[in-house]
């Protein structure tokens, strides 16, 4: 077990509550804990009732080493969440010998204790930061071992060709030749299972910045009272965008678990006046940074030749027929941005095509893609040099390095300077 100092943090948000919690954590924690609460007799899991030295009364949840959260002897003291209640308790602790924990440190020091790899640890954060049920669901499979467990696997599979190979040429009287063709099968397994991980990372970069939307059309289309429509559905997590222009209006929603940041942009027509021309040019530049163009027209008018000509300079886009309830239009998706008709089915097809009708299993991150591009990058070498009768030990290290490779997303093989970078992100009392 490790052999950390005792820290402690709240580890339930700041602010007055009726509870809070604060834990305790690292070798000796009951011993300082009995000096700040009575009666103190520790049981693991068991919680006590009791005084805090603080003047408080609450519970004290003690964690024998190796069975907690940080996998060493820790407590959870609940108290009541008033600031004063919470500064108390944090300064009696400091008294006692702990020390305040740094952003991630509980988290880090279950990494180390070996209670999490890299990729739950990784998956906790986005637990804590998650807005949307797909979100939520995602981190939760993560953190539960799902890349962890899909990670290893390959890295098992590819260990098992490296010892068929080191194997067939230390024994190779007694074993003989290594089956190259059952070798490929099996690198090719892995580098498709790779590619897998590599999609998978798309869908979990939506889940994390949300679907970037441009809202396009001819003026009175009736892009502004489609947002109002999306956004006054789900009221409940709807947050603007700090720090974006405000030349347009940039929104973030949950629609039905799928998080979309919708963008109204500045209705094309033909103009000359020099502000509405600037206005439109920007739209053209924003529509073509968004992951999807939603090109509303009126269906009540029908789709017109500026339609057709605005459709063409933009290249792609989904055609929504907005006002659909006036008149409906065999062009298009229908919908109706004043009745709701057809938004649900919307949202649901996009869904789908977008592979998001289910939570991902995993929630790739910017710093897993360039250890699987490596890995997949060695796993390819390995697979030409077993086609075309590369030495054995050329193929053995190609595929140690793809080993060593994917180690980093589950931290057996990660640098000091990755772990940190992973911690570094926390907030306090995670
Ligand atoms: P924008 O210029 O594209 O942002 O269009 P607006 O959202 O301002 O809408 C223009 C007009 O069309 C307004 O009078 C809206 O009330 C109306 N409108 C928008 N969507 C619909 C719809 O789905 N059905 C009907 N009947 N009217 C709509």
């Amino acid at each position: 077990m490790s052999t950390f100092d005792p820290i402690f943090a709240p580890i339930t948000g700041l602010g007055r509550a009726a509870v809070a919690v604060v834990r305790l954590s690292g070798p000796g924690a009951w011993a300082l804990a009995s000096q700040i609460f009575q009666p103190w007799e520790p049981e693991s899991h068991r919680a006590v009732y009791g005084r805090l030295s603080t003047g408080d009364d609450g519970l004290a949840l003690p964690f024998a080493a190796g069975r907690g959260y940080t996998g060493e002897e820790a407590v959870e003291f609940s108290i009541h969440g008033s600031p004063a209640s919470m500064r108390l308790l944090l300064e009696a602790l400091a008294r006692v010998g702990a020390r305040p924990a740094e952003p991630g440190e509980f988290t880090l020091r279950a990494f180390m204790n070996g209670r999490l790899d890299l990729s739950q640890a990784e998956a906790v954060r986005d637990l804590v930061e998650s807005e949307t049920e797909l979100a939520f669901q995602a981190a939760a499979q993560q953190r539960e071992g799902s890349l962890r467990q899909f990670v290893s696997g390959v890295r098992d599979r590819l260990f098992g060709v490296v010892a068929a190979i080191e194997a067939s040429v230390d024994f190779s009287e007694e074993i003989g030749e290594f089956d190259r063709d059952l070798g490929g099968r099996e690198v090719a397994a892995c580098l498709r299972a790779l590619g897998d991980l590599q999609h998978q990372a798309q869908r979990a970069q939506i889940l994390r910045q949300g679907l970037r939307v441009a809202l396009v059309g001819r003026p009175n289309a009736g892009k502004s009272s489609l947002m109002n429509a999306l956004l006054g559905s789900e009221r409940a997590i709807v947050t603007p965008i700090a720090g974006t222009t405000r030349d347009f209006i940039e929104e973030r929603v949950d629609l039905t678990g799928l998080p979309v940041v919708l963008i109204d942009t500045a209705g094309l027509r033909e103009t000359t006046d020099p502000i509405e021309l600037a206005g439109i040019r920007r739209t053209y530049e924003v529509a073509s940074s968004a992951d999807e163009i939603w090109y509303l027209f009126d269906a009540s008018e029908g789709w017109t030749h500026e339609d057709e000509e605005a459709l063409g300079s933009l290249g792609r886009a989904r055609v929504l027929a907005n006002k659909s309830d006036l008149r409906s239009s065999d062009r298009g998706f229908g919908i109706s941005a004043a009745t709701g008709l057809g938004l649900s089915e919307l949202v649901q097809r996009i869904k789908v095509e977008r592979d998001l009708a289910e939570p991902p299993t995993f929630l790739l991150t910017e710093r897993h893609l360039p250890s699987l591009e490596e890995a997949s990058e060695c796993l390819l070498l390995a697979l030409e040099g077993l086609g075309d009768g590369a030495p054995d030990d050329v193929l053995v290290s190609a595929l140690r390095l793809a080993i060593r490779a994917l180690g980093e997303i589950t931290g057996e093989t990660a640098s000091e300077d990755m772990i940190q970078r992973v911690f570094r992100d926390f907030c306090i009392g995670k």
